[in-house]
């Protein structure tokens, strides 16, 4: 009599299954081409924070360290991903990109999208790191940053780093790149578009060009926004970042209906982080 095959177990499937799901998943985290981080990394699951990266996120970033325990975590998850979705590039005499740069530009860009945890700056998928100031092909002029519609961040790491030496004088080229690639996403086309409320930031805008006036005229004197800020209505916005998490005090004292405006429009509030552990804006507030 012939005998029937015996049908493989379920678990053997199972297990099979498993086990060629996780090779897969870590070939894509540690494979380093550019397809991969522009287009498969973006749908990758969250994974715990490498330990390299801790120390630069403990000594620099005020805002992280204030955090309660359980969004410490949300916030180390969420730059372990920014860093795999990104590429990283040395250019101009950056011999390699070290963890520090890694962990410093990804937080300053986690710690401006905290209130949204689904936004990571997708459309800038290359970050150019150049030593010190740089020449613009495209401007024909020097920067210290610049964040091209192409999608690119360039920086110069003298001057990124230095934005960290003082946690409260205003001054942080990493929150400056990040707030304009943050107006530029929800601009362009592409998967983040449109994440954040217009009408708060029309508000904001007609707010600041009061400011920007006050600036241009050298009216107050009491203005915790830097001369810069009175270029355009972008670069105060740049700049009133750079203020928000710095000063965030003086900020709210000075103006308070542009300092709620900025929290409802980053649905972050850094006093509100001081006193609880955690930074993000529920409700609407009042104008
Ligand atoms: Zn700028």
């Amino acid at each position: 009599m012939e005998q029937t095959e015996a049908p493989v177990p379920l678990i053997v499937i199972l297990t099979f299954l498993f086990f060629g799901i996780a090779l897969v998943y870590y070939i894509l985290v540690y494979i380093n081409s550019s397809f991969v981080k522009k287009y498969l990394k973006r749908y990758l699951f969250y994974r715990k924070m490498e330990k390299k990266y801790q120390p630069y996120l403990t000594h620099n970033f005020p805002f992280y360290n204030a955090l309660s325990d359980k969004n410490k975590l949300h916030f180390e998850k969420r730059v372990q991903r920014f860093i795999d979705m990104k590429q990283f590039i040395p250019r101009g005499g950056i011999g390699e990109i070290t963890p520090e740069m890694k962990a410093l530009i990804a937080g300053s860009a986690i710690q401006l999208t905290f209130g949204y945890p689904y936004i990571y700056f997708k459309h800038f998928w290359r970050i150019l790191i150049y030593p010190d100031n740089y020449y613009s092909t495209i401007t024909k002029n020097y920067h210290k940053g610049e964040v091209n519609l192409g999608g690119l961040i360039a920086l110069s790491w003298k001057h990124f780093k230095e934005g960290f030496r003082c946690h409260a004088d205003g001054i942080h080229l990493g929150f400056h790149e990040m707030a304009h690639a943050l107006r530029l996403i929800n601009i362009v086309d592409n998967p983040e578009y449109d994440f954040y409320d217009r009408r708060v930031m029309k508000a904001f805008d007609r707010e600041a060009r009061r400011e920007i006036s006050k600036i241009r005229r050298s009216e107050s004197t009491l203005s915790p926004f830097r001369e810069y800020a009175g270029t355009n209505k972008d670069e105060f916005f740049a700049v009133a970042v750079e203020v928000f998490f710095e000063q965030a005090k003086a900020f709210y004292n000075y103006n308070p209906r542009l300092y709620r405006l900025l929290s409802m429009l980053l649905k972050t509030d850094p006093i509100l982080l001081a006193r609880t552990g955690d930074p993000r804006v529920q409700k609407q507030v009042r104008r």
